[in-house]
């Protein structure tokens, strides 16, 4: 069974699963995630105060969205998408062979990813920044911006390099 959590609305109201995108769709949005029925989050509801922290940040729409999507445990990671029964090979990172591509991996860990975070934030260690991205209420505001800027950049070269290499 699908699961229909991970998708879009469509302008008709209908919605749209994640496994039905076209290629075209997927790079066109930053797929939304589909509230469950309490239109809540577990997640929101037990650490109300992370997800608070990055409503404030500001011109950075897009990286709240993915933050947000982070914080809910909703990134199309490949681990994911794969327990989610998306008929991929494997789970793991196009880039790593054999490393499984988490969430920690997709954002931080994967060497693709972590050249962009010593570019934006040379002194930062892999750990703390991937501990930020999950507990964003630690973070200053001036930090916050640093690290939505940066999940922007990734987002869009993940996907840039994932359909320039299918
Ligand atoms: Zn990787």
């Amino acid at each position: 069974m699908p699961d229909r959590r991970i998708g879009l609305f469509q302008p008709n109201g209908q919605f749209l699963p994640f496994e039905n995108f076209s290629p075209k769709l997927v790079r066109q949005n930053s797929i939304l995630a589909n509230p469950n029925l309490n239109g809540q989050s577990k997640n929101a509801l037990l650490r109300p105060k992370d997800w608070l922290a990055i409503w404030s940040i500001p011109g950075s729409s897009n990286a709240i969205t993915i933050w947000w999507r982070l914080l809910h445990g909703k990134i199309p990671s490949r681990q994911r998408l794969k327990i989610l029964g998306l008929p991929l090979q494997d789970d793991c990172c196009t880039v790593c062979p054999k490393v499984p591509e988490s969430d920690a991996h997709f954002f931080v860990y994967c060497p693709s990813k972590k050249a962009i975070w010593s570019r934006t934030l040379p002194s930062a260690q892999s750990d703390e920044i991937w501990l930020n991205l999950r507990y964003p209420s630690a973070l200053d505001s001036d930090m916050k911006a640093q690290y939505a800027r940066t999940l922007s950049e990734i987002w869009s070269v993940h996907w840039g390099n994932i359909f320039a290499n299918p």
